[in-house]
C-alpha cells in the first residue's frame, strides 16, 4: 500500500449516499481523494462511485463480512505506517448495519485518528420523514432470521416508550410488519419508508395493522425502513407480570434472569420480580433448584 507521511496515519469513514448520488458531499469526495487506500465493501460497486466523482487515484481493496478481520489487521499496519485509510460500503454509513465498526475499533486501540465524514443514513432519513417522535429512538438494525429470536427482541421491546427503528430485506418487510403488529400491538403507529432519496421515495404511514394489511395486497418493492411509535406512557402499568414471567421461563431463563429481564421494562423491584418468578417455577417444577 502507497504511504504517504510516516506520522499521518489515520482511517477516515466515509458517509455516501442511499441512492442519489447528489448526496455527495464535496468533503466526502475530497476525502476519498486524498485517502492512499480505500476499503470498500463491494470494489466494483466503489469503482463506479469513485469513477462519477472521478476519484482515480487511491487503491481499493475489499473489506466484507467474509474478510473482515484480516482485513481490518491489515489496514491497521498499513495505518500504522504512516497511510491514510478510508472506509464505505455499499450505500450510507459504514458502521450501520454495515462493515466498519470493527475497523473504528482497531484504529482506536491502535492509537489512529478516527474521523467520520457525514452522509445519509438511511434509520435517520426515515425516522424524521415518519413524523413519528425522534426521541427517545433505538436502533434495531436488521433483526435476526430465526422467529424466535426475533420475537423476543420485540417481546422485550413491547412496553418501550422508545420509538423503534429497524433495517429489514424487501422480501421480508411484510412478514416483520406482521410479527410487529403481533407483538407491539395492532394499532401501534407506525410507517413503512420506501426507496428514500431515490425517484419512487414512499412513506406509507398507518397503524401497524393497516400496514400489515396494505402490505399483504401491495408487498413493498425496493429498500426499506420501518419506524414504530414507542408503546404509550404508562403502557407497563397493565403489564401481565405473571405472563410475561412464565413465558421467559418457558424460554428457559432461571428467576433471576427472567426478574432481571423485566426490571428495566416494568420499573418494578428487582426483589419484587425474583420472588414471584420462583414462586412461579416452583409452581411449576417443585424440584428444580434456582
Ligand atoms: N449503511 C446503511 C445506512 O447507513 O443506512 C445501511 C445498509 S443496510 C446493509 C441496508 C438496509 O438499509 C436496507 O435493507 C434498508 O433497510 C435500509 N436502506 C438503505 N438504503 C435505503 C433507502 N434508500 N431507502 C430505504 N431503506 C434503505
Amino acid at each position: 500500500m502507497a504511504v504517504k507521511d510516516k506520522s499521518a496515519g489515520s482511517l477516515v469513514v466515509v458517509g455516501t449516499p442511499i441512492g442519489n448520488l447528489e448526496d455527495m458531499s464535496p468533503r466526502a469526495v475530497r476525502m476519498l481523494r486524498e485517502a492512499d487506500v480505500i476499503a470498500a465493501e463491494d470494489t466494483r460497486r466503489a469503482r463506479k462511485l469513485l469513477t462519477h466523482f472521478a476519484i482515480a487515484g487511491p487503491k481499493v481493496v475489499s473489506m466484507f463480512e467474509g474478510n473482515e478481520a484480516a482485513r481490518v489487521a491489515k489496514l491497521c499496519e498499513a495505518m500504522a505506517a504512516g497511510a491514510r485509510v478510508a472506509v464505505i460500503s455499499d450505500a450510507g454509513m459504514p458502521g450501520i448495519s454495515d462493515p466498519g465498526e470493527r475497523l473504528v475499533r482497531a484504529a482506536i486501540d491502535g492509537g489512529m485518528a478516527v474521523e467520520v465524514i457525514p452522509g445519509p443514513v438511511a434509520a435517520m432519513v426515515a425516522l424524521v420523514g415518519s413524523g413519528i417522535a425522534t426521541q427517545p429512538m433505538v436502533f434495531l438494525g436488521f433483526l435476526p432470521r430465526q422467529r424466535g429470536e426475533r420475537m423476543e427482541i420485540l417481546g422485550q421491546r413491547r412496553t418501550d416508550p422508545a420509538t423503534l427503528i429497524l433495517y429489514e430485506a424487501p422480501d421480508r418487510v411484510a412478514a416483520t410488519v406482521a410479527d410487529l403488529a403481533e407483538v407491539l400491538g395492532s394499532e401501534r403507529p407506525a410507517a413503512v419508508c420506501r426507496e428514500l432519496t431515490k425517484i419512487h421515495e414512499e412513506y406509507l404511514r398507518d397503524t401497524l395493522d393497516g400496514l400489515r394489511e396494505t402490505l399483504s395486497v401491495r408487498p413493498p418493492r425496493g429498500e426499506c425502513v420501518i419506524v414504530v411509535a414507542g408503546a404509550e406512557p404508562g403502557a407497563h402499568d397493565n403489564i401481565d407480570l405473571e405472563a410475561e414471567l412464565r413465558s421467559l421461563l418457558d424460554a428457559g431463563l432461571g428467576p433471576r434472569d427472567a426478574a432481571a429481564r423485566l426490571v428495566a421494562r416494568t420499573g418494578k423491584p428487582r426483589r419484587q420480580l425474583y420472588q414471584l418468578a420462583l414462586s412461579l417455577r416452583t409452581a411449576r417444577d417443585p424440584q428444580d433448584p434456582d
